[in-house]
């Protein structure tokens, strides 16, 4: 398979992000190693993706390090070419705790800056995992900061409800670049979606392939991967189901992070641009909709600023 490119959006501060990333998380995804993230990350580059994302809390960002600069040595890529996503952990929340948080992750991942730094999630949390009451706008203040030093290009937050989305603009100079969420067939997030992109902030969907494939097999929200309109949908446009679902998600505007270990599935999920879904099919997709999140962390759910539904 040829390598494939995705294009790129602009951001609201004029920067540009490839509508296509790595995902490299594991915890959420079956059977992963962190082993394997080093070639992951390589073997993606290989097949043409230009934008990985990890995260503190992965434990993996020496990893994806480590797959970038295999990636420069051999020639693929310049850093300039390659856009890297990473995340502050909850227990970082404190002003003062960003920019160092953040030294820290550049130092794990052996790079100068991220091109985007986004709080994991709205949620402070004290060492032990106990709840803080530090305010993310708090937060955001050492986000910002982390942007002047010139340490993020970008920043933005992750699984940010609307309410805080709006809040946050209302008390701060930068607005977010983008909101990180989960977004799929079972969870289809239509009202947050357009909130955030009606506001100019780039949707990020993460879990893009839902229920699909490998979780909680018994009690999963269809679709699955053998779903017949899904299979339809494939065999029309040549295509297999999981790209069918990513399509989705790229013709309504969002930037997809499938996580994929393997190098034939790395390759599949970005060769998505040589067709697109009809307004019928999105339809389609968007009638599985059941607000069934794969990502669920109910043992924080009496927390402040618990982001989800209870
Ligand atoms: P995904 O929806 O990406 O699903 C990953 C699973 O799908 C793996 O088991 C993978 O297996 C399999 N898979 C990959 N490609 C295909 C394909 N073409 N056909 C069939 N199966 C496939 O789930 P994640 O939860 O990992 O989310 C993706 C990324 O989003 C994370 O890795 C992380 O970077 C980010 N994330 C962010 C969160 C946040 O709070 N901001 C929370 C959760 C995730 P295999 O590897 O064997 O291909």
């Amino acid at each position: 398979m040829m390598a494939a490119q995705a294009p790129v959006l602009e951001l609201n501060d004029g920067n540009k992000i490839p509508v296509v990333a790595l995902g490299t998380g594991r915890g959420t995804a079956a059977g992963a190693a962190i082993d394997e993230v080093r070639h992951a990350v390589y073997q993606a580059i290989k097949a043409g993706y230009r934008h990985i994302d990890t995260a503190a809390i992965y434990q993996d960002e020496p990893q994806v390090g480590q797959g970038i600069a295999d990636a420069i040595a051999e020639g693929l890529v310049k850093r300039e070419d390659l856009f890297v996503t990473t995340k502050l952990w909850s227990d970082k929340h404190a002003q003062d705790e960003v920019v160092p948080a953040l030294r820290e992750s550049l130092g794990r991942l052996g790079l100068d800056y991220v091109d985007l730094y986004l709080i994991h999630f709205p949620i402070a949390l004290k060492a032990d995992g106990s709840a803080s009451d530090i305010d993310y706008v708090e937060t955001w203040r050492g986000m910002e900061e982390a942007k002047k030093q010139g340490l993020a290009k970008s920043i933005g937050v992750s699984n940010f409800n609307s309410a805080q989305i709006d809040r946050l603009i209302s008390n701060s100079q930068i607005k977010p670049a983008v909101n990180q969420i989960e977004v799929n067939p079972s969870l289809t997030q239509e009202p947050l979606v357009s909130h955030c992109q009606e506001l100019g902030i780039a949707v990020m969907a993460y879990s893009p392939f839902g229920f699909l494939v490998t979780r909680k097999v018994n009690t999963s929200p269809p679709p699955r991967i053998d779903d017949p309109s899904l299979v339809a949908m494939g065999k029309k446009y040549g295509k297999s189901t999981g790209q069918i679902v990513l399509r989705y998600l790229i013709d309504r505007g969002l930037i997809i992070i499938p996580k994929s270990a393997n190098e034939q599935r790395i390759a599949e999920n970005i060769d998505l641009f040589d067709f697109s879904l009809t307004k019928e099919e999105i339809a389609t997709i968007g009638q599985f909709n059941k607000n069934i999140r794969v990502i669920e962390p109910i043992r924080w759910k009496d927390y402040p600023n618990y982001p989800f539904e209870k």
